[in-house]
């Protein structure tokens, strides 16, 4: 089998993009600079800022990009960004090698030898590249539009950008998969309803567990390793304790109070010993308990929930019962005036146990020693963190925040990527229950997650999901094999290989890969080498040659960096709302073009762009722009520029940024909802 090698790929594409190269040496060097020397020594430089958005990170910084003469020659961190506040990473400083790096895909370029070897090019226009690979994708669409598939690595437009491409065109979408973060996503919205993992609320937090959280080098969950650390930093100066669980100390040294140097997938079993250490400790908020989770439920013989229908018609809903202790009944929680957290009684002669009865069960086993054998901690450390975490927990107190009184728990933990390990779906959801136990969850210092506490459509969509008996789509959605998730790359590409296994009849036929690069990003690459050869055409939509579009793409269209306009994007740091954009700091380089200007091209060649259900009424749904705010929308019957989708005016130097549109997309984007206490054991 072919291996793919970043050495040979940069000596064949080297080859291969032969007149590109040329073009770059012109473009940057002497000759230009001439050029422009001769103008300056007439006119003088002429300095600008111009206030955009990071592009090459996940986080979104506010950067501002100082330039001489319209060229960008510095960015900087804009100190109006809650979330950054005027600084940048390394990475956001150096992405100025990413926009003039002459190694850039310069022109649309169609393949001319066969795919599985590296790349042979030509030229292009935009019109010929982009006709080519509409009337590829129509033509497969018209016999069953799931067999396109549309792949993106990290989604920078904002993903409903994104959504609104594949709506229109009726394709699969992929993402960068499950060894992701998605299983503590997941995890979360399984058990507590929101979309993010987990984190503390570092403004009153006085302990906390900083599990597998690179301490002052990392971000994840929705901000940055700009935002967390100094969140950190400042809970540290107020006095907060950390106790670092993760196998190498890091750099946590000068942070932590103390280090449990864990083994290395062992995290499970460390939850689940809290859990029983903090029932035996007896640390349990039980009032929170009992009324904001299903700890209370009574649970039947078979694992069900006892429930009863309650309402009418289109009204009737199931609801859990509860054991009453005031009338010695089941009923409704809602009902309920004194209910049991713990207990075991019968129901209409079946015999029910609360949910929390069976939890204490089943952690029953899970002793410190019983995990000291697991973890390699010792038992009396794993003792001494539950007794900090219940005691630290302050069970019962409140605080008044801006006003109002509270639950006060100033306990939390930190982890984000601890669900990218077998098992890592349990294992996020045993540490929110250490959280839940104490009461932590949502409460002042306590445990947050999603900034705004908006219960996600998969909280009530996993209370009904179903395994269905195969054929199963390539996805394996609804599959027996995940039942709650899917969208592994690594999982699509086996199946591809051997579908008969899988239980699924029909393969993709086409792929469009925008900003990913398989064969070098997601195990294993023989694997994926072996399933692209199965599509028929693959379009790529990049800056960058990559290994995947050197290897496999029929069709390369050049994206632009970060001259483009995109968002809303999100700018808060958790205790701040602020929404920004990102805003071209300069024309497109070369013949790149912005992500969006190209899926308005390409919906317009394949007739999906207007009208209902098009690219553009996608857009106005993702943006907002519906119901009050329709007198906003882009209209769906016309091409728009992409400036005029922000409401901006003619010149890229962001000074009329704040249009009506914009503060429509802003209201749009405000009202978070209130903390909720919603969750379920
Ligand atoms: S942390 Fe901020 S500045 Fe650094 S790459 Fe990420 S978004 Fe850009």
């Amino acid at each position: 089998m072919q291996k793919v090698t970043r050495r040979k790929f940069v000596q064949t594409s080297a080859v291969a993009a032969g007149g590109t190269y040329a073009a770059s040496k012109f473009l940057f060097g002497p000759l230009e600079t001439m050029a422009v020397a001769d103008e300056l020594a007439q006119a003088g430089p002429v300095e600008d800022f111009i206030a955009t958005t990071c592009w090459i990170g996940k986080q979104d910084c506010g950067m501002i990009a100082r330039r001489i003469d319209g060229r960008v020659i510095k960015f900087e961190g804009n100190p109006t960004n809650p979330r950054n506040v005027g600084t940048l990473c390394p990475k956001g400083h150096a992405q100025i090698v990413s926009l003039y790096d002459p190694n850039r895909v310069k022109w649309p370029l169609i393949r001319t030898n066969a795919k599985g070897e590296s790349g042979e090019v030509r030229r292009a226009t935009w019109d010929e590249a982009i006709q080519l690979v509409a009337s590829t994708v129509n033509e497969v669409r018209e016999r069953n539009p799931k067999l396109v598939l549309w792949q993106k690595g990290r989604s920078k437009a904002k993903k409903f950008y994104d959504d609104a491409f594949v709506k229109s065109i009726g394709s699969n979408k992929l993402g960068h998969g499950a060894y992701c973060s998605d299983a503590g996503y997941r995890a979360l919205e399984y058990t507590i309803g929101t979309h993010a993992v987990l984190h503390p609320d570092f403004r009153f937090c006085n302990y906390m567990l900083s599990w597998g959280w690179n301490i002052t080098n990392a971000g994840g969950n929705k901000t940055c390793w700009i935002t967390w650390p100094r969140h950190m930093v400042k809970a540290r100066e107020r006095g907060m304790k950390i106790a670092h669980i993760d196998p190498r100390l890091r750099s946590a040294g000068p942070f932590a109070d103390t280090w449990l140097p864990i083994r290395p997938g062992t995290d499970l079993a460390l939850a689940l010993a809290l859990c029983h250490e903090l029932i035996a400790l007896g640390h349990l908020d039980v009032p929170y308990l009992t009324r904001y989770t299903n700890g209370a439920f009574l649970v039947k013989g078979d694992g069900t929930v006892a429930k009863i229908t309650v309402g009418e018609g289109d009204e009737a809903t199931d609801v859990g019962l509860v054991w009453d202790e005031d009338t010695g009944t089941a009923m409704p929680l809602d009902e309920a005036r004194s209910p049991v957290l713990e207990g075991e009684f019968q129901v209409d002669g079946d015999a029910v146990k609360t949910s929390f009865s069976l939890f204490r069960e089943h952690v029953a086993a899970n002793t410190p020693e019983w995990a000291a054998d697991i973890t390699g901690l010792t038992a009396a450390q794993i003792r001494e963190m539950a007794s900090d975490f219940g005691e630290n927990a302050m069970i019962g107190s409140t605080l008044v925040v801006d006003g109002v009184e509270v639950p006060y728990r100033p306990v939390g933990i930190m982890a984000y990527h601890m669900a990218q390990q077998e098992l890592g779906f349990q294992t996020a959801r045993a540490m929110t229950m250490v959280s839940m136990l104490v009461g932590a969850v949502g409460a002042a210092g306590g445990q947050l997650s999603d900034y705004d506490w908006k219960i996600y459509k998969n909280y009530a969509k996993f209370e009904k999901f179903t395994v269905e008996d195969p054929p199963y789509d390539y996805l394996l959605n609804n599959s027996k094999y995940f039942p709650i998730n899917t969208g592994l790359p690594g999982m699509v590409a086996r199946v591809m290989n051997d579908p008969d296994r899988y239980g699924v009849e029909e393969l993709p036929e086409v792929a469009i890969l925008h900003m990913v690069n398989p064969l070098a990003s997601f195990a294993s690459q023989p694997e994926f080498i072996e399933s692209y050869k199965k599509f028929k055409f693959v379009a790529v939509i990049s800056p960058w040659l990559s290994e995947t579009a050197d290897y496999f793409a029929d069709v390369v269209l050049p994206a632009a960096t970060i001259e483009k306009f995109e968002g809303p994007i999100d700018a808060s740091d958790q205790y701040s709302t602020a929404t920004t954009l990102r805003v071209p700091p300069m024309e497109p380089l070369f013949e790149s073009k912005g992500e969006i200007d190209i899926y308005l091209d390409l919906c317009e060649a394949m007739g999906t762009l207007y009208g209902e259900g098009g690219y553009l009424e996608w857009v106005n749904k993702g943006l907002g722009l519906v119901g009050d705010n329709e007198s906003f929308a882009i209209p769906t019957d016309t091409k728009p520029e992409v400036r005029d989708i922000f409401g901006i005016g003619p010149s890229p130097r962001g000074s009329t940024l704040h249009s009506s549109r914009i503060r429509s997309m802003e209201s749009s984007t405000r009202g978070r909802a209130s903390r909720q206490r919603c969750t379920a054991m």
